[in-house]
C-alpha cells in the first residue's frame, strides 16, 4: 500500500458503513480523509449480511458500490488491516499512532487471484462465515471484498511454501513485519460498529453447546447466496429445516447478564430472516417467541404485518431453555402467555437466538473520548448533538454511539462528517492539512524480495526465517492440521465408493456430523466435491470429476 501522508483533515476509524459514509461526506466537501479499517476488507457487518429489511434489497448489492468509491475516492487514503493503537489530543488537532499489520505480501502487486489460496493445504474456519464456512490459511477475505487483496494468516501456517511457489506476481513476502506510524489529524469520527452479545450469555438457551442452536450473523450467511452451504441447511447434519424458532431478546433488555437496553435491530432482524425463510423453504413453519415487537421505523409495521400475512408465527411467550433431543433438534420449553401461561415444549430442526448489540471496540484508553456504562461511547449532548463525543474534535457516528439500523447509522455518519468539517473550519485545523510531499515514518518496513533467478532460494530462505521467528508449527496447531488431512482423507476414500448424505459419511467415518458438514462444505469450496441429488430434506454429496 501507498505511503500514509504525515497529516490528514479528518481520520475515520472503522470501515463499515457508517464509517465509509463519513468518509465519503467529508472528502466530498474537499477534506483529505484516512480511513482505517482493522480487518483485511472494508465493509462491516453489512457486506455479510444476507438481504437487508425492510426493503429486502441484497445487502451486499447495495453496500458494494459504497465500498468501492471510498476505496477510489481521490481525497480517502483507505488502511485495512491496521488499527489505532493511540490518539493524543494537541494544541491544534491529535497526534494519531497506526499499527499496520503484516499480510505478508506486497498488497500493491497482489491481483486477487485466488491461486495461493487453491494451492494452500490448511483449511480453518472461516470468520465471515462464523465459522460455518472455510477458509484457508492464505486467502482472499471474501468475494466481495475491497480491496481485494490475499492476507496470510501466519497462525495457521504450515510454512510449506506452496503460496509463493504459485503465485504469478511474486508478491509473497514472508518477512514482514507489523508497520508503526505517527501521524496527525484536525479532527477523529468513530465509527467502530457492533459485535453481537455473546452465544452463551443466556446459558440456558444453549448457545456455543448445541449444535442447532445458531446466532443470526450465522443465519444472515446460511441464506446468502454466497454463503456457506449455498442454501438453507442445519449444520449438524446438513437437514433442510421444516421447522424453525427465533428466540427474541436473547441478550438484550435482561439486567441480570449486563445488556439491559433494547438492541432496536432484532425484532426485525428477526422477522426479516422468518419471512425469508418462507420463501426458501416449501412448507417451511417458522415461529418467533416475543414479549414484544418493537418495529420502529419507516416502513417497519407494514413489514411486520406482512410477515405474518405470509406465514410467519408470532407467539407471545417467555422461553425458560432451550436442549435437544438425541437428533439434536432443539427443545424450546416457553411460558404462552396468551394461553393462560401454559408451560410447552415445542420441538424444531432449527433455533436462532436473537441476540443482542454490544460495541465493536473497546478503546481501553487508546482514544481520550468517553464511553457509557453499556460500553458504548458517551454523547454529553444528546438531544441536540447527536453524533459530538465528550472530546472537543472527535466524534460518533453508527452502532459505535449506540444499537442502531443502517439508515439511522447512515444519518448520522453525514451528520458526524458535518460536525467534523464546522470543527476543522472553526478552528483551522484544515488549514495545515496534506502536504503531498511528506509520507508518515514506517517503522519496521517490509523488505521488498529482489526478484529473478535466485527467487526460489530466496523464498525458501524467507519462509525457514519466518518458521524460525514463530517457533515453526505449535503442537495444538500440528494436530489439529494432522487430523484434517486424516479425516479429508477418509472422506474422499468413502466418497470414492460412492455419494453419500452428512449423517451416511458421519457413520463412515465416524465423526460428527457437524465436523463432516464443514469439511463437506470445505470441499465443495475448493472444488473437490458437488451436490450430486437430494433424497428426502436430505442433500447428497459426490466426487468431482477431475
Ligand atoms: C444479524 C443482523 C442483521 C441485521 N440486519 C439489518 C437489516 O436488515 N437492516 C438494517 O438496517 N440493519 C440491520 N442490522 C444492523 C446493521 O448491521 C448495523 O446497523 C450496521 O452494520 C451498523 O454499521 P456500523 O458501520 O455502525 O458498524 P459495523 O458494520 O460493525 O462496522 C464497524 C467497522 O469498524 C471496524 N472496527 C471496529 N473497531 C475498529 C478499530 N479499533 N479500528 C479499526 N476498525 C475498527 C469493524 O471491523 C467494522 O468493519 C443487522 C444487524 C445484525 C446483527
Ligand atoms: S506457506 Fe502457509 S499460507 Fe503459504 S501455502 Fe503453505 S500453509 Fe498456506
Ligand atoms: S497468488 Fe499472489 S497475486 Fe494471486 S491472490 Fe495470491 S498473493 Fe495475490
Amino acid at each position: 500500500m501507498a505511503e500514509l501522508k504525515t497529516r490528514y483533515d479528518g481520520l475515520v476509524i472503522g470501515g463499515g458503513i457508517a464509517g465509509m459514509q463519513a468518509a465519503l461526506d467529508l472528502a466530498e466537501q474537499g477534506f483529505e480523509v484516512l480511513l482505517i479499517e482493522k480487518e483485511p476488507s472494508i465493509g462491516g457487518i453489512m457486506v455479510g449480511l444476507n438481504k437487508v429489511f425492510p426493503t429486502l434489497d441484497c445487502s451486499s448489492c447495495i453496500c458494494t458500490p459504497r465500498m468501492a468509491e471510498a476505496w477510489h475516492h481521490p481525497r480517502i487514503k483507505l488502511e485495512t488491516y491496521a488499527e489505532v493503537s493511540k490518539i493524543t489530543p494537541q494544541e491544534s488537532g491529535f497526534a494519531v499512532d497506526v499499527v499496520r499489520r503484516p499480510r505478508y505480501l506486497v498488497a500493491e502487486n497482489c491481483t486477487g487471484c485466488s491461486r495461493c489460496e487453491f494451492a494452500c493445504p490448511v483449511e480453518v474456519p472461516h470468520e465471515f462465515d462464523w465459522g460455518l464456512g472455510a477458509r484457508r490459511a492464505i486467502y482472499i477475505p471474501h468475494a466481495n471484498a475491497i480491496p481485494q487483496v490475499a492476507v496470510l494468516d501466519v497462525e495457521h501456517c504450515t510454512f510449506c511454501g506452496k503460496c509463493a511457489t504459485v503465485c504469478p506476481t511474486g508478491c509473497i513476502d514472508y518477512l514482514q513485519e507489523p508497520r508503526e506510524a505517527r501521524l496527525e489529524v484536525g479532527a477523529v469520527i468513530v465509527a467502530s460498529g457492533l459485535k453481537i452479545t455473546p452465544m452463551e450469555a443466556k446459558s440456558q438457551y444453549g448457545g456455543g453447546s448445541l449444535v442447532n442452536v445458531i446466532s443470526p450473523l450465522q443465519m444472515e450467511r446460511i441464506q446468502s447466496s454466497n454463503g456457506p452451504y449455498g442454501q438453507v441447511l442445519r449444520p449438524s447434519d446438513g437437514k433442510i429445516p421444516k421447522s424453525i424458532g427465533y428466540v427474541q431478546c436473547a441478550g438484550s433488555r435482561d439486567a441480570s447478564i449486563g445488556y439491559p437496553y433494547c438492541s432496536r435491530v432484532c425484532c426485525m432482524y428477526a422477522i426479516k430472516q422468518a419471512l425469508l425463510l418462507t420463501h426458501y423453504i416449501h412448507g417451511v413453519e417458522v415461529t418467533l417467541y416475543y414479549m414484544d415487537i418493537r418495529a420502529f421505523g419507516k416502513g417497519y409495521e407494514q413489514f411486520y404485518r406482512r410477515a405474518m400475512d405470509e406465514g410467519v408465527r408470532m407467539t407471545k411467550g417467555k422461553v425458560a431453555k432451550i436442549t435437544e433431543d438425541d437428533h439434536h433438534n432443539p427443545i424450546v420449553r416457553v411460558e404462552l402467555i396468551d394461553e393462560g401461561g401454559r408451560v410447552a415444549d415445542v420441538k424444531h430442526d432449527l433455533v436462532v437466538l436473537s441476540q443482542g448489540l454490544i460495541p465493536g471496540w473497546s478503546p481501553n484508553g487508546a482514544l481520550p473520548a468517553k464511553t457509557s456504562g453499556d460500553g458504548f461511547f458517551e454523547i454529553p449532548e444528546l438531544k441536540v448533538r447527536p453524533t459530538k463525543s465528550t472530546v472537543d474534535g472527535i466524534f460518533i457516528a453508527g452502532v459505535a454511539a449506540g444499537p442502531k439500523d443502517i439508515p439511522d447509522a447512515i444519518v448520522e455518519a453525514g451528520s458526524a462528517a458535518m460536525e467534523a468539517a464546522n470543527y476543522l473550519m472553526r478552528t483551522g485545523g484544515a488549514a495545515k492539512a496534506v502536504k503531498q510531499s511528506q509520507t508518515a515514518s514506517l517503522g519496521g518496513q517490509s523488505r521488498a524480495r529482489e526478484m529473478g533467478g535466485e527467487e526460489a532460494a530466496q523464498e525458501k530462505k524467507a519462509i525457514r526465517i519466518l518458521r524460525e521467528k514463530r517457533g515453526g508449527m505449535t503442537e495444538e496447531f500440528k494436530a489439529y492440521y494432522q487430523r484434517q488431512v486424516k479425516v479429508r482423507r477418509e472422506l474422499v476414500a468413502s466418497l470414492r465408493v460412492g455419494p453419500k448424505n452428512v449423517s451416511e459419511l458421519a457413520q463412515a467415518v465416524s465423526l460428527p456430523g457437524h465436523e463432516v458438514m464443514w469439511h463437506l462444505n470445505a470441499m465443495k469450496k475448493y472444488g473437490e466435491v458437488a451436490v450430486v441429488g437430494q433424497a428426502g430434506d436430505y442433500l447428497t454429496y459426490g466426487l468431482k470429476e477431475t
